[in-house]
């Protein structure tokens, strides 16, 4: 099924994503995940297209293994960073070949660094919305986007960045992902923004368990997500204290996505970085009433 049926089916979507392994030790560990994560019948799982060689074709065997191996709805993310429009036109087709029809259109970071400018390759494209209109020129996709809560480190405002994620709507975007945040209310101001834009796509939010503190401030550092003292403070009381962390960053993540999902988000994407373990406790720590 493609996720724009799944999504409105108006059962809450619960999804997991992962990232293509380099090693054949890593490549075990997230292969059970997934098998942990499939125990419990999520709405979809995603795989992450990679900053270039060999993780990307990782990205494309994962994804396809999913689809065939598995009882999951596998998302496959594709940037557009150092592909020409005919290597894009390429990866399109082996994922339509490997039975995946979901895909995450995204720009992805500057090739040069997370401080550099944006350089397009001379042959590709400058920006997400034109791989939506990509893809779905190529066939009955469905697509997803990004969306950012705390704004995308580029865009000049808030208001700005709204009405780029209501151009990828218009451009075809089925639904889209929100970088992690922290706070609740940056993404219900962010869905208003859209909604007052016309923008009605299902947007379903990030949310990472904090499993380590210096991990989570080099994240920050690197994709602008705003780290609020409510969340770092409560970390810091137990910082000397690893399973303390694991054990707040959980319980962060729990009333976080309580929260949103109280307040009408259509579902929670998790992000794994293929330890299945904190996330799945996350999810089992929802009340049912949320969650349904
Ligand atoms: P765009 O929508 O192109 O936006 C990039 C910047 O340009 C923004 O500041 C935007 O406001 C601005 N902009 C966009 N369109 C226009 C326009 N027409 N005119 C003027 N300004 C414009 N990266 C990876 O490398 N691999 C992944 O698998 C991956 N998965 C991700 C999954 C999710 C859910 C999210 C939220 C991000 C993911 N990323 C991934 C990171 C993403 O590639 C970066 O955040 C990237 O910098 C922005 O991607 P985008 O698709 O939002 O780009």
């Amino acid at each position: 099924p493609t996720i724009r049926e799944l999504l409105a089916s108006g059962q809450r979507s619960f999804s997991f994503e992962f990232f293509p392994p380099k090693t054949p030790e890593a490549e075990e560990v997230l292969w059970r995940s997934i098998r942990e994560i499939e125990q419990l019948r999520p709405t979809f799982v995603s795989i992450t297209y990679g900053a270039g060689g060999s993780t990307r074709d990782g990205t494309i065997r994962v994804t396809e293994r999913v689809a065939q191996d598995t009882s999951l709805t596998p998302l496959g993310h594709l940037t557009c960073v150092a592909h020409s429009r005919d290597e894009l036109r390429s990866v399109i087709g082996a994922y339509a070949g490997s039975g995946v029809r979901n895909m995450l259109a995204l720009r992805g970071d500057p090739p040069g660094g997370p401080n550099q400018p944006w350089v397009a390759h001379p042959d590709g494209l400058n920006h997400a919305i034109e791989l939506v209109e990509l893809i779905r020129s190529l066939g009955d996709f469905c697509v997803g986007v990004a969306a950012f809560p705390d704004k995308h480190p580029e865009a000049v405002s808030l208001e700005a960045d709204a009405r780029v994620l209501a151009a990828k709507a218009r451009a075809g975007a089925d639904y889209a992902i929100t970088q992690m945040f922290f706070g609740a209310d940056d993404y219900f101001r962010l869905v208003d923004r859209a909604a007052a834009l016309g923008c009605d796509i299902p947007v379903l939010p990030g949310i990472m368990p904090v499993t380590n503190i210096k991990q989570i401030q080099r994240m920050a550092e690197l994709t602008g997500m705003a780290l609020p003292a409510s969340v770092t403070d409560r970390l810091h009381a137990v910082e000397d204290d690893p399973a303390g962390v694991r054990e707040t960053g959980i319980e962060i993540a729990t009333e976080l996505s309580e929260r949103l999902l109280a307040g009408g988000a259509p579902g929670i994407h998790f992000i794994t970085l293929n330890r299945s373990t904190a996330t799945r406790q996350v999810f089992r720590n929802l009340r049912p009433a949320v969650v349904s």
